[in-house]
């Protein structure tokens, strides 16, 4: 079977690289960071977070970003998986460790 190429490993390539996987499908994910830096990311991790550490409103009832996330726990992605294990106590928000989110 002939691999799919994600470019770029940020939080989106690395969620589909992950999807792809888990579906039994070989992938291959591109990433050039740190040979070439962006403006807004700091590492060469994998699913660098930029800027803030939130996802911003995790309420699945009243909010649509958070029932993005309801629909990616159901879905059983990598990101929010990773996000809820290093969630910070800050209420409404899912705010996140950043030095410990990116997923190993
Ligand atoms: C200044 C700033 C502040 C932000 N603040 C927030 C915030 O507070 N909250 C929030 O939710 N979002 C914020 N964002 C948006 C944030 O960038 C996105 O939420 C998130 O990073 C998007 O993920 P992504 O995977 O789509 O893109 P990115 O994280 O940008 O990932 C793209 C990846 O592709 C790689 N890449 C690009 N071109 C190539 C290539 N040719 N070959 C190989 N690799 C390549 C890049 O190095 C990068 O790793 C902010 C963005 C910026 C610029």
């Amino acid at each position: 079977m002939q691999p799919i190429h994600v470019v770029g490993a940020g939080l989106a390539g690395s969620e589909a690289a992950w999807q792809i996987a888990r579906a039994g499908v070989p992938v291959i994910l591109h990433e050039m960071r740190p040979a070439v830096e962006t403006f807004a990311h700091r590492t060469g991790d994998c699913a660098e977070m930029v800027c803030s550490n939130s996802f911003r409103s995790d309420d699945d009832q009243m909010n649509a970003v958070g029932q993005l996330h309801w629909e990616m726990r159901a879905a059983d992605g990598l990101i929010m998986a990773m996000a809820d294990r290093h969630r910070l106590p800050v209420g409404g928000a899912l705010a996140v460790d950043r030095d410990a989110f990116p997923p190993p």
